[in-house]
């Protein structure tokens, strides 16, 4: 027997179970129903008049929660294992009277029992959105869903800057950045993120205590590394959204096949001088599919034809312009709000001031999203300048 089963076979053995409908009579008869799981399963439901004390800090919060030791307690969770180890924790730490819901909430939800959907933001959150529960479209299952929300952005450098700043202001729970390279002076003409007192540290480092700054309880996840064909999808996997504001060929072209083969929507950004455009590339959308990025150029161009970074300049307050509408495409995703920029290329012209959309078909032929392809893998381009500074 493995060490696992043996233990909870012994918890089994300790700790009384009890059902669903007996914890509810228990409650009613003033115990304490205490549920130990994560918030984000507490977020879609719970027994009413629970006490939502989670997991990991439950020998810290159970004494204010439940000073009197004598009364009865029974822990619930999602399917009555984390409950047994939690009861046996709280029975360590004095508590008389301790049992586990048999089958947690899976059980309780099957049988009928009343369930209750916590309020998800507490009050210093309500006071931070304020503007977003306003808004219907938000409103506080909107806000809620972003703050369970998971967005990679790649590249922590000019469309990437605005992006994740915003990002966090909005209150997007997690942001994971990718970027291996070190604050330049040069960058600060249009990375916002980074200060002047922070040149030559990791630009994830100093993102992310910007971004920390600005909302505390966003999480940032740093990837301080190149994103290569061996890396990338386990660098994205798990996250909902990816936004690229690569700055270069190798990175975009990776950034796009893994988004293919992950399914994700890669919502892209490019500037150029005066230039910028945005599109959302995203083959796997449950409706109404729209191209990957190679639909529209398969293959990178030769390193010869592209101009070299010294070359190629970008009005500073461009890549602001162009990340910002990543990251409202990235809010409306995650939303599931409006018309995303799916099948469209909206292509800015900074001296004209003026926007035009382009139609993006589909290739059914695409090596990599095309009709009953099977994934070719992964291709390492060789490392040039993109036209493209970020
Ligand atoms: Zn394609």
């Amino acid at each position: 027997m493995k060490a696992r089963e043996r233990l909870l076979a012994e918890l089994k053995a300790s700790v009384p179970e009890v059902t669903p409908r007996d914890a509810l009579a228990l409650q009613a008869r003033g115990a304490a129903l205490v549920d130990v799981r994560e918030p984000d399963e507490i977020a879609q439901g719970s027994a009413p008049g629970a006490l939502r004390l989670g997991r990991s800090y439950l020998e810290l919060r159970i004494e204010e929660a439940v000073p009197d030791a004598q009364r009865p307690l029974v822990v619930m969770c999602g399917s009555g294992t984390r409950s047994l180890f939690a009861a046996a924790d709280l029975v360590r730490l004095g508590y008389a009277q301790v049992s586990s819901m048999a089958g947690g909430f899976t059980r309780w939800k099957s049988e009928g029992l009343p369930i209750e959907r916590p309020a998800a933001l507490d009050a210093s959150a309500r006071e931070r959105y304020s503007r977003h529960l306003l808004m219907p479209e938000v409103g506080e299952a909107g806000q809620a869903k972003l703050m369970r929300s998971k967005v990679l952005l790649v590249g922590a450098g000019g469309l990437g800057s605005p992006a994740a700043y915003y990002l966090a202001a909005a209150g997007v729970g997690t942001l994971g950045l990718v970027d291996h390279d070190v604050v330049d002076r040069s960058n600060l003409q249009r990375q916002i993120l980074h200060t002047d007192a922070r040149v030559g540290t990791s630009k994830v480092a100093s993102a992310r205590q910007t971004l920390e700054a600005l909302n505390p309880s966003v999480k940032i996840v740093g990837h301080e590394t190149q994103l290569t064909s061996a890396n990338v999808e386990q660098i994205l996997d798990g996250y909902e959204v990816v936004v690229d504001g690569s700055d270069n060929f190798p990175t975009r072209y990776l950034v796009n096949d893994a988004c293919v083969k992950l399914g994700l929507p890669n919502v892209h950004g490019a500037v150029y001088r005066f230039e910028g455009q945005v599109s959302v590339f995203w083959p796997a959308r449950p409706q109404r599919p729209g191209p990957c990025y190679r639909c529209l150029y398969p293959e990178p161009p030769p390193p010869e034809y592209a101009p070299s970074c010294a070359e190629a300049g970008v009005l500073g307050v461009l890549p602001g312009v162009i990340g910002l509408l990543q990251a409202t495409e990235t809010i409306k995703l995650l939303l599931g709000l409006g018309e995303p920029l799916v099948g469209r290329l909206l292509y800015f012209d900074a001296l004209q001031m003026n926007f035009t959309e382009l139609q993006l078909e589909r290739d059914p032929g695409c090596r990599y999203c095309g009709d009953g392809r099977a994934f070719p893998g992964y291709i390492d381009y060789e490392r040039f300048c993109a036209s493209a500074v970020t």
